[in-house]
């Protein structure tokens, strides 16, 4: 671990700074000739090892360290997991912004939230720029992916050339804008120099390919057809290809469409700016949808991974103010549950079974009514075959999904494959590609009002707390150490007061402290630190013996 990291100038290396062991917090870094390059700066969904967290964002400070040699920000696409971090840490980079139109968009729109952000230069690319970055030279190429406007990066310096491949499939019929770019890639293999495939590995463990979004419309048209009363959609907001899909499998049903959820409305927006979704017939309001029949609804609803206060969840609850679903409706999930999430999406698939709706996964239908954007392990070998790399380093994914990639990479005879960690630092040229320092890296946990280290103290005791729960005594003392009253206990999480075993565990806890500290010699009682640890570790242990569990107790000593 190095904290003054020292880099060969001459030497091109790559630096993983988040997202090369979770899905989420994507944050790629390039350095060459004392300049930095900075690809993707995403946010990570905050599991239940984060409770009371809303989301995880990278700790970008070893860049701000060096953001006056940060050339630029490069955005692959508008995913929350590559765009959502950069409203709130573009301040303490401010650097320029390179992406296409459709993220611009959505970059824009959130900076209104973050007027930190707002003097952020935000470039327009498209696909076949080609632009000087200081001693990078940095080309752009149009891929598929779920949502629109994708593209990967070619990263050229005089000592070696990248591939960085942001998220890709190779959906053989996309519906909203073109396929990756086949002709592109094989150009780049054509070169005959040394390349490095930087790609992604979400589905490089699953067999296969990923199919077309233009079998969804006909996979949904389908399920809608074989269900009476309303029917509601749920996907990720970013799919505008999916949302297109959704259109048109109403259409010819013979059902309008409304939407529901904040992320939908700017998705929408930013999607009909950059002329998508022009030839679909007009939304319905969320307000109007209900005059209409029944059967002639479809409602497309953000919450497709369970999150407790999007449109889905609020149906599920029953709290939502336009939107109720019961008997004879549907709910189909367009999506995919991202790992981490499978619980939450179940609480609500329970909320809306009770309520008697008919609930359709891509478990439940042999109609394709979900692919995903990321390729399978034919689409990534179609692409080493392509490109040909010299050297293969996995992205984006767990553990295993890297792995996986590797293998592929393996088995198509890549020279040499590095399987990196976040904060990996390695050298890609000249010479051979290895890993040769690791620099620290982090996340910062977002909640309501403040940002956190996501190592912070406190989240580390709401995790402890929820699975021990807490002991807080008070003891008010004489000066010489006699106990005045009562300990004052509270047992968090681990007693009901109302009822008789709680009770009875208060009366043993405070027999237990009295007979400690009569016990304790005299001496030690004129010492608060020393009641605290006695009365602290004899309080446990006996929580410990009647409950099988070790809370964290804290003991307040008051001398009276
Ligand atoms: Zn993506």
């Amino acid at each position: 671990m190095s904290d003054n990291l020292k880099l060969d100038p001459k030497q091109l290396y790559f630096i993983p700074m988040g997202g090369s062991e979770q899905f989420g917090v994507n944050f790629n870094l390039y350095s060459h000739q004392d300049r930095w390059l900075a690809i993707d700066c995403g946010i990570g969904f905050a599991d239940n090892r984060f409770p009371g967290i809303d989301i995880l964002i990278p700790d970008v400070s070893f860049l701000e360290e060096r953001a006056d040699k940060l050339e630029a920000l490069i955005v692959t696409h508008a995913h929350e997991d590559h765009v959502g971090a950069v409203p709130r840490v573009w301040q303490r980079l401010r650097c320029p912004i390179y992406c296409t139109e459709f993220t611009a968009q959505v970059l824009q729109h959130k900076i209104r939230e973050f007027p930190e952000a707002r003097d952020a230069k935000i470039v327009i690319i498209k696909p076949g720029d080609r632009i000087e970055l200081g001693p990078f030279t940095v080309e752009f190429i149009e891929v598929a992916h779920s949502i629109p406007d994708t593209c990967s990066v070619v990263v050229r310096t005089k000592v070696g050339n990248v591939l960085h491949s942001g998220d890709w499939n190779l959906d053989p019929n996309p519906v909203l804008g073109g396929k990756t770019d086949e002709k592109a890639f094989r150009a780049l293999g054509d070169e005959k120099t040394r390349l490095t495939y930087i790609g992604d590995s979400t589905n490089a463990n699953v067999a296969g390919r990923s199919g077309s979004e233009a079998e969804v419309e006909k996979g949904l048209a389908k399920v809608f057809k074989e269900h009476r009363g309303r029917i509601g959609v749920t996907i990720f907001a970013s799919n505008v290809g999916r949302l297109q899909s959704i259109c048109r499998a109403a259409k010819a049903c013979g059902r309008r469409v409304a939407f529901a959820g904040r992320s939908l409305h700017t998705m929408v927006g930013a999607a009909k700016n950059c002329g998508y979704l022009q030839d679909i017939e007009d939304f319905v309001s969320e307000e109007d949808i209900g005059y209409l029949p029944e059967d002639k609804q479809v409602i497309i609803l953000t919450g497709s991974q369970g999150e407790s206060r999007a449109a889905l969840a609020r149906v599920a609850r029953g709290e939502h103010k336009n939107i109720s679903f019961g008997h004879k409706d549907t709910v189909v999930f367009s999506a995919r549950a991202i790992p981490g999430n499978e619980a939450d999406i179940n609480a609500v698939i329970n909320n809306l079974v009770g309520a008697g709706v008919t609930v359709v996964t891509p478990n439940d239908t042999k109609h394709t009514i979900h692919v995903s954007g990321h390729p399978r392990r034919d689409e990534v070998i179609d692409m080493f075959q392509w490109i040909k790399p010299s050297t293969v380093i996995p992205v984006h994914g767990e553990r295993m999904q890297l792995e996986a990639h590797a293998e592929i990479a393996r088995g198509c005879q890549v020279e040499d494959v590095i399987v990196p960690s976040n904060g990996s630092v390695i050298t890609l040229g000249p010479g051979a590609p290895a890993v040769v320092d690791h620099v620290e890296t982090g996340m910062e946990a977002i909640e309501s009002r403040r940002v956190l280290d996501s190592g912070h103290r406190s989240i580390v005791e709401r995790r402890k707390f929820q699975y021990t729960g807490a002991l807080f005594i008070t003891l008010a003392v004489s000066p010489r150490g006699d106990l005045l009253r009562y300990p004052d206990i509270s047992a968090v999480g681990l007693i009901d007061y109302e009822d008789e075993d709680g009770q009875e565990l208060l009366l043993d806890l405070r027999d237990e402290i009295e007979d400690i500290m009569a016990d304790m010699k005299r001496d030690d009682l004129y010492d608060d630190h020393a009641i605290h640890e006695e009365v602290r570790i004899g309080a446990r242990r006996l929580v410990s013996m009647l409950l099988g569990m070790k809370p964290m107790t804290y003991v307040h000593v008051i001398r009276v």
